[in-house]
C-alpha cells in the first residue's frame, strides 16, 4: 500500500491477560499492528498494583526501547498503535487513555470512531466533566466513570449504551481485561490464547485487532467477540455477556478490501482467501485481451493473483516499491515530473516493454496517484494499460473509524467512471461490482458487511452532512 493518495488505516488495539511479561506481549502485537496506524502508540500494564502507561508519537519499534518496557512490567497490559480519525493528531490524543474513577483505575483504548461524541461531549461539559483531549474516545471514559452502576463491567456496559458507531475497545483495570464490539460490528476484535505451562498460572488470554499480532506472541485464535459482547478476563476466569440489544450487523468491507493483513483472520474470515476471491470475481466480471497483469504494490498484489489465477495471464511483478521511503524527501531544484511517485515506485522496464498490460490496485481516492502510475508504465514501453480495482467505485466517506476525504475529493463521487477513465490516462478500466465484492468476501456465511463507503447508504444516523456534499463544478 502507498502512504500517499490512498485511505488510512485507523487505529490497532491489543490486550493481554495474565502473563509474566504482558508489557513485551503488547509490544509485539503492536508491531505486528504497525500498518493499522503509525503516528502514535501506547502501552499501559498493571502489576497488580497500580497501572503503568507509556505513549508517544512514532512507530512502535522506535518508541519502546528496552528501558521503557523495563518501566512498564507487568501482568495485565493493554496496547494501542493510532492514526487520528477524530481529534487533532497530537500526543495529548494517543491512547490507551487512563483515568481515576470511582470503580478505580482504568485505561481504554480504542478502534473506531463514534458518531454522537460531540453532542455527548456537549452534554457533559455542560454538566461540569472536564476533557483533556479532542478525540472521542474519552467521552467512553467520562460515561463509565460518572455512571451510576455499582460495579465496573456494569458501568462499562452502561457507558457503551449510551455511545453510537464503531467501537473494538480494550480496557484494563488492575486485575481485569475487558474486551468490546459495538452492536453492528463495525470493527474487528478477535480472542485468542497461549496455553499456560505445565502445572503454572492459568492460561494468557489475549486480544488483537488482526491475528497477525496472535501469530508473532505464539497464541491460537479462538474466536471472534461478537457484536454487542463484552467478554471480562479475571482472576475468576472468563465470562461474556451481551450489552446492547442485537443490531444488524455491519462490519466493514473494507477490511478485507483493503486494510487488514491478507495473513490474519478477521471477521471469522481469511483475508488472503477475500484478496485472492476479489481479483478472480474481477476477471470474471472485466476479462481484457492483454499480455501481463501487474499489481500496484502492494496494495494491489493479492488481488492481482487472483486476476492472473482466473484469466490466465501471466502476473509479473512490473512496479518495484522502494520500501525505505521517509516522510520527507527533498526534491532537486529542477523539478522532476511525479517525483512523488517515483520515489516510490519504479517501473521493470523489460517486462513491460511492448506488452498490453492490466494493472490492478484495490482503490482510486483522488486520481492523481492512478494518473501518474498508468504515465509510468506507458514511459516503460507498454502499448496498453487497463486499469482494474477490487472495489467498487468509492463514492462516500466514513464515519465509522477509516480516514477518507470527503465527498468533494473523491473522484469517484464526482466523475463517471469513463471520466475517471480518461482522467487517469487508461486504456480501459472497470471496478469490481458491489454483489461481487460481497460475494467474495464471504458475505452471508458468516458476516454481513457495511458497504456505506461504496453506496453512500449508512448504517446508522449521525453523519456529517457537509462531508457528504459532493463538489459542486464537476470537472
Ligand atoms: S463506510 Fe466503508 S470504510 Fe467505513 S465502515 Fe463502512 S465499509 Fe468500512
Amino acid at each position: 500500500m502507498l502512504p500517499f493518495d490512498k485511505f488510512r488505516e485507523e487505529c490497532g488495539v491489543v490486550a493481554i491477560y495474565a502473563h509474566p511479561e504482558a508489557e513485551k506481549l503488547a509490544y509485539l502485537g503492536l508491531h505486528a499492528l504497525q500498518h493499522r496506524g503509525q503516528e502514535s502508540a501506547g502501552i499501559v500494564s498493571s502489576n497488580g498494583l497500580t497501572l503503568q502507561l507509556h505513549r508517544s508519537m512514532g512507530l512502535v519499534a522506535d518508541i519502546f526501547t528496552e528501558e521503557v518496557l523495563a518501566k512498564l512490567h507487568g501482568t495485565l497490559a493493554i496496547g494501542h498503535t493510532r492514526y487520528s480519525t477524530a481529534g487533532d493528531s497530537a500526543l495529548f490524543n494517543a491512547q490507551p487513555i487512563t483515568v481515576q474513577s470511582n470503580k478505580g483505575m482504568i485505561a481504554l483504548a480504542h478502534n473506531g470512531n463514534l458518531v454522537n461524541a460531540a453532542e455527548i461531549r456537549g452534554r457533559l461539559e455542560a454538566q461540569g466533566s472536564i476533557f483533556q483531549t479532542n478525540s472521542d474516545t474519552e467521552v467512553i471514559v467520562h460515561l463509565i466513570a460518572l455512571s451510576k452502576e455499582h460495579t465496573l463491567p456494569e458501568a462499562i456496559a452502561d457507558a457503551l449504551r449510551r455511545v453510537e458507531g464503531a467501537f473494538s475497545l480494550v480496557i484494563l483495570s488492575i486485575d481485569r481485561i475487558f474486551a468490546v464490539r459495538d452492536p453492528r460490528g463495525f470493527r474487528p476484535l478477535a480472542m485468542g490464547r497461549i496455553p499456560r505451562e505445565e502445572g503454572l498460572k492459568p492460561d494468557t488470554i489475549v486480544f488483537a485487532s488482526e491475528t497477525s499480532a496472535f501469530d508473532l506472541i505464539g497464541a491460537t485464535y479462538e474466536r471472534e467477540v461478537k457484536p454487542g459482547e463484552l467478554v471480562v478476563v479475571g482472576p475468576e476466569g472468563i465470562s461474556s455477556r451481551f450489552f446492547a440489544a442485537a443490531q444488524p450487523q455491519s462490519s466493514c468491507i473494507f477490511e478485507h478490501v483493503y486494510f487488514s493483513r491478507p495473513d490474519s483472520i478477521v471477521f471469522g474470515r481469511q483475508v488472503q482467501e477475500s484478496r485472492e476471491e476479489l481479483g478472480r470475481q474481477l476477471a470474471r466480471e472485466a476479462p481484457v485481451e492483454a499480455d501481463i497483469v501487474v499489481p500496484v504494490p502492494d496494495s494491489g498484489v493479492t488481488a492481482a493473483v487472483g486476476y492472473a489465477d482466473q484469466s490466465g495471464i501471466p502476473f509479473r511483478f512490473g512496479l518495484i516499491r522502494n520500501h525505505y521511503v521517509g516522510r520527507t524527501f527533498i526534491e532537486p531544484q529542477q523539478s522532476v515530473r511525479d517525483f512523488g511517485v517515483k520515489l516510490k515506485l519504479n517501473p521493470v522496464r523489460s517486462l513491460l516493454e511492448g506488452k498490453r498490460v492490466v494493472l490492478i490496485d484495490d482503490s482510486i481516492v483522488r486520481g492523481t496517484t492512478s494518473r501518474k502510475i498508468v504515465r509510468m508504465i506507458r514511459g516503460a514501453g507498454a502499448t496498453e494499460v487497463h486499469m482494474r480495482i477490487s472495489c467498487p467505485p468509492t463514492i462516500s466517506p466514513c464515519f465509522y473509524g477509516v480516514d477518507t476525504p470527503s465527498k468533494k475529493q473523491l473522484i469517484a463521487a464526482n466523475k463517471t467512471v469513463e471520466e475517471i477513465r480518461e482522467y487517469i490516462g487508461a486504456d480501459s478500466l472497470a471496478y469490481l461490482s458491489l454483489e461481487g465484492m460481497k460475494k467474495a468476501c464471504g458475505e452471508d456465511e458468516k458476516t454481513t458487511y457495511c458497504t456505506a463507503c461504496y453506496t453512500g447508504s449508512y448504517p446508522t444516523n449521525w453523519v456529517d452532512l457537509e462531508e457528504i456534499q459532493p463538489a459542486i463544478n464537476k470537472s
